[in-house]
């Protein structure tokens, strides 16, 4: 633990995924570094997000997968082991004990300081601790806000009142709620609603738009709305919610369409920068905003301040969190040493990816893994594409890896330049397929050398090889 005051080179403010990996790239740089932790060193992704979420996912899915196959589906002759499968769940998130985590703090030669910090001024954060003592650190050379982000409430009567569940209570629930409303159809919604209804409960998800999954290209949502459905999920589009009420022990979400009844309701509308509470003011910024960044995750016109991760509302998944580390710590040890940092796309020192290509995969079934632009962001930033869609239940690898599968493959290709734009898969197992297509975004790798990157037979990864031929028409 640090002393009452301090100075180091660098502050980082919540030891999330992110902030970690700013502390650590830091110190590797020759600096020393503090983590500054309200809650539990790791954040949201270990405990409360990713983690947790996808282990109350993966036995329902590794049971479909066995169920699509034919001899191998006279195996599963029973149910799955809900209270084994929240027990391993509880064992990704350490029983949401950080001591592991902090072991490795203490290993990469990081300080840390529990309690919660505010900016003070320029370099300055003061730490209060939960018995109230304070501290002051001093940074150096730079303070990296890695504060991270939070469920968001939608303004509708009563909701807040009705003591809801957030991602935290829907990754960290000890039993399945017998009845469970799920408000919200992006991932955290349609990712929670296949969990809880494959653990058992009767779960109702109202979505206020015309599909799910917003932001991807809209056959990935078809295909989750149509799988949500088929394994019971009561699931209402267009369902704007207009107030929340107790009624007993039952929850009572109204819409236009009616009233919904549940045992608890899930809010999953979106998140909120965690900021209102870290003294932005104090530097001329605006609290509970999120923090614009240039491309060095620096705050313009404040260059000893960063804002890295979730708290920059940029893309809000661990993965990306943690390459902005990198880079973000890259240009702040760079520029401790004088040297100028090179903001040219694709540097050592830029989140270039954020813009260009950054993956992300939902869990769902079928499991959707998205990267780059889709067709309507390739429209609307105005480049001449070309959209080529294929059948992933065409494919011979498909075939084999299950029964009756069912999937699609889309790819925007830019006309002009002949390279890949943004990929969309949607299918049983294609998540570990995605790196691929991210790499050929990335590599801008030509269409016509595509040609010659050749899958292997019998693997999903044929289907590369059927989008060339679609394209090549
Ligand atoms: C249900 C759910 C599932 C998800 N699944 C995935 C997934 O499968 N894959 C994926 O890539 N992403 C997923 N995400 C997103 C992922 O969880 C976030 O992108 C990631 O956790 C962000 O990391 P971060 O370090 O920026 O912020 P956080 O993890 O939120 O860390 C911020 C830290 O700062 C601390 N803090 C805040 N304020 C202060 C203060 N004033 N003083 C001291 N400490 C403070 C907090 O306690 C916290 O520990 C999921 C999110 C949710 C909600």
């Amino acid at each position: 633990m640090a002393d009452a005051e301090k100075t180091y080179d660098v502050i980082v403010l919540g030891a999330g995924s992110t902030g970690e990996n700013v502390a650590d790239i830091a110190v590797r740089g020759g600096l020393s570094a503090v983590l500054v932790e309200a809650e539990l060193v790791g954040g949201e992704c270990s405990y409360w997000a990713c983690m947790p979420s996808k282990a109350l996912l993966r036995g329902s899915e590794a049971l479909a997968a066995a169920r699509a196959v034919q001899g191998a589906a006279a195996a599963v002759t029973g149910e799955q082991d809900v209270a084994a499968t929240l027990a391993r769940r509880t064992s990704f998130t350490s029983d949401w004990n950080d001591s592991s985590q902090v072991e490795w703090v203490q290993g990469a030669g990081i300080d840390l300081v529990r309690g919660t910090g505010r900016l003070a001024g320029e370099k300055c954060v003061v730490v209060t601790s939960v018995d109230g003592t304070e501290q002051t650190l001093t940074a150096r050379q730079a303070v990296a806000v890695c504060t991270g982000s939070m469920a968001k409430m939608p303004p509708v009567e009563g909701l807040a009142d009705v003591r809801p569940w957030t991602s935290r209570e829907a990754t960290s629930a000890t039993t399945a709620p017998g009845r469970l409303v799920v408000i919200g159809g992006g991932y955290v919604g349609c990712e929670m609603a296949t969990a809880w209804q494959q653990l058992g409960s009767q779960v109702i998800l109202l979505q206020r738009g015309g599909g799910l999954l917003p932001g991807l290209e809209p056959a990935a949502g078809d295909a989750v709305l149509a799988s949500l459905r088929e394994m019971g999920v009561d699931v209402r589009l267009g369902a704007d919610v207009t107030g929340a009420r107790r009624d007993g022990d039952e929850v009572v979400v109204s819409t236009a369409d009616g009233e919904f009844r549940g045992d608890e309701v899930l809010v999953a509308t979106g998140r909120a920068a965690r900021t209102e509470d870290i003294g932005l003011d104090t530097v001329g910024l605006e609290p509970g905003a999120y923090l614009d960044v240039d491309e060095s995750l620096q705050v313009p016109g404040t260059p000893w301040l960063y804002a890295v991760g979730d708290v920059n509302g940029r893309k809000q998944l661990t993965h990306m969190g943690k390459y902005q580390a990198r880079q973000a710590g890259a240009a702040i040890v760079a520029r401790a040493r004088g040297a100028q940092v090179d903001l040219a796309d694709w540097s050592p020192f830029v989140a270039t990816a954020d813009r260009l290509a950054a993956p992300s995969v939902v869990f769902t079934e079928p499991q959707v893994g998205a990267v780059g632009r889709t067709a309507a962001q390739a429209a609307e930033a105005g480049l001449p594409h070309r959209v080529v869609q294929y059948d992933i239940g065409s494919v011979a690898g498909a075939a084999v890896f299950a029964d009756g599968y069912t999937g699609t493959a889309i790819a925007v290709v830019d006309t002009e330049r002949e390279v890949l734009l943004g990929v969309t898969f949607v299918g049983a197992g294609i998540a570990e397929l995605l790196h691929s297509a991210t790499i050929a975004i990335v590599g801008e790798v030509p269409i016509s050398r595509l040609w010659h990157a050749v899958p292997s037979y019998p693997t999903i990864s044929e289907v590369w090889l059927r989008l060339l031929e679609t394209y090549r028409g």
